[in-house]
């Protein structure tokens, strides 16, 4: 699906908006459907409840394919995932490693004070966001 997987805007809220009506409108109505199919088949009235369940039966199945696709867009994942900046510091000598939130400022190779192990010097050698969880 073309239009769902568009970048975010106002435009395209309203698309989603005017997608998931048109799909609840097509399950109500494919609802609908179905009551008046089961009601047809109680007066005996079987050609008419065949085409009545059937339109029905299309119409929920449509509808549902809509709504898993919706509930499934790229956007709504994206947007669920957390994440935070990290910086990672090495000691240039030894194996210390650190991990802390990224601070303004941090660059790769950038100084960052003395080794608590061996005293000497611990450089930012990473900088990337981290997943730390879902919304
Ligand atoms: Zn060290």
């Amino acid at each position: 699906m073309g239009i769902l997987s568009a970048s975010g805007n106002r435009n395209r809220n309203i698309v989603l908006a005017v997608y998931l009506l048109i799909s609840v409108i097509i399950l109500l109505f494919s609802i609908l459907f179905l009551i008046q199919a089961i009601q047809a088949y109680s007066f005996y009235q079987y050609e008419r409840g065949f085409s009545l369940l059937l339109t029905g039966v299309v119409g929920l199945a449509l509808s549902l394919y809509m709504l898993s696709v919706y509930m499934k867009r790229p956007g709504l994942i994206r947007r669920r995932e957390l994440r935070k900046m990290v910086t990672v510091v090495e000691c240039i000598s030894c194996d210390y490693r650190n991990k802390r939130e990224y601070s303004y400022g941090d660059y790769v190779l950038k100084e960052h004070g003395e080794c608590p192990v061996c005293g000497k010097k611990v450089v930012v050698t990473e900088i990337y966001p981290e997943v730390v969880g879902k919304k």
